[in-house]
């Protein structure tokens, strides 16, 4: 498969904007190329296009060489460019897993491209040849979320290989949840598969959702076009900055993730005891799925009493199902003790 045959045309043709800073990529004692103001405020230089400094910090880190990383205003910013990179509006489509993170679609929609939609089933898993079948020429983009959103659960990874060489377009693994999950991340892959893109964000295990850093892992030839179409400075200076100190920190990234780990692990055994709640579907990620008798009245419960988790029972597959992220454990031990009241008031 020849990548740069599934770009779209104009994406193919495009002559991108030329910053300041990126035809001049040196240092020098005096800038007057970009118009800003000299007197300065201490936040008075454009930032650098491309975070070089933050992607040497990401590749040490995840062992990916700079030059197959890509910084987006998040995973979110990343979803779009790469739909707006290879799926012609009114066209092509892309292909999402039902239940999935909701943002693919939606990314879809606002760019005028089908969504083809493949149903998970009851334990939402796929079965891989009735998936690979389902694939058409039009379908451009293949979205796995692994670990699922708000599911949990985690693919097999032999079958994850095979919908890579099989599908005939773009495979993006969004990897939000993997540090929770214990599996290895397909970053390892990258060099054989030039379809191959790989999401993970700073949003999750690292704690910092406010900063909006999203990172993209793939060969050289798409960064190069991810870096063509994004808005030229996308990632702000003081952003670039604090993801930096943020990824640096390992031991509260380390420390963090266990806890939660940990509290996952009890606050699914406490669900259990619940007899009001049917199923509590094992996770792999920083949040459960359970299903229960009824949502609505356990949502409204919950949000009386100052906790809000997600609703998630009108998605296919989740009927009656909320999704509860795992807080600090002194939130999850509120949570704890306002389940307990609800069961009593509820016999
Ligand atoms: C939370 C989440 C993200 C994170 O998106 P950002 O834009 O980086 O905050 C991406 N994918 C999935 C599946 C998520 O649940």
């Amino acid at each position: 498969m020849e990548i740069s045959s599934l770009l779209r045309e104009n994406i193919k043709n495009l002559v991108p904007y030329s910053t300041a800073r990126s035809e001049f990529g040196e240092t020098a004692e005096i800038y007057l190329d970009a118009n800003e103001n000299n007197y300065g405020t201490g936040q008075h230089r454009y930032p650098d296009p491309y975070q070089r400094r933050l992607k040497l910090v990401v590749s040490e880190l995840k062992n990916v060489s700079v030059e197959n990383i890509f910084v987006g205003h998040g995973s979110d910013e990343i979803i779009d460019l790469i739909i707006r990179a290879f799926c012609n509006p009114g066209k092509d489509s892309i292909i999402c897993l039902d239940p999935s993170y909701g943002m693919y679609a939606v990314s879809a929609a606002i760019n005028d491209v089908a969504v083809r939609t493949y149903p998970l089933d009851e334990n939402f898993e796929f079965d891989v040849l009735e998936l690979c079948q389902f694939f058409t020429n039009r379908d451009k983009v293949l979205f796995i979320c692994n670990p699922n959103n708000p599911s949990g659960n985690v693919f097999k990874e032999s079958e994850i290989l095979s919908l890579i060489t099989t599908f005939q377009g773009i495979v993006v693994i969004d990897e939000a949840y993997i540090d929770f999950s214990g599996q290895e991340s397909f970053t390892g892959q990258l060099l054989a598969f030039p379809n191959l893109i790989i999401l993970q964000t700073l949003s999750k295990s690292y704690g910092a959702a406010s900063l909006r850093i999203g990172l993209g892992f793939m060969s050289a030839f798409l960064v190069d076009v991810l870096h063509k179409i994004k808005p030229p400075y996308n990632i702000s200076g003081m952003t670039e900055e604090a993801a930096i100190q943020v990824l640096q920190n390992k031991n509260q990234y380390k420390r963090n993730i266990k806890r939660i780990i940990k509290g996952r692990e009890w606050f699914s055994d406490f669900l259990l005891t619940l007899d009001f709640v049917e199923s509590v579907y094992p996770s792999r990620a920083n949040f459960i799925l359970f299903k229960v008798n009824d949502a609505i009245g356990l949502y409204k419960y919950l949000l009386g009493s100052g906790v809000v988790v997600r609703d998630r029972s009108k998605i296919y597959q989740c009927q009656n199902c909320l999704r509860i992220t795992i807080g600090t454990d002194e939130e999850m031990e509120q949570v704890k003790y306002l389940l307990r009241k609800f069961k009593s008031n509820n016999i």
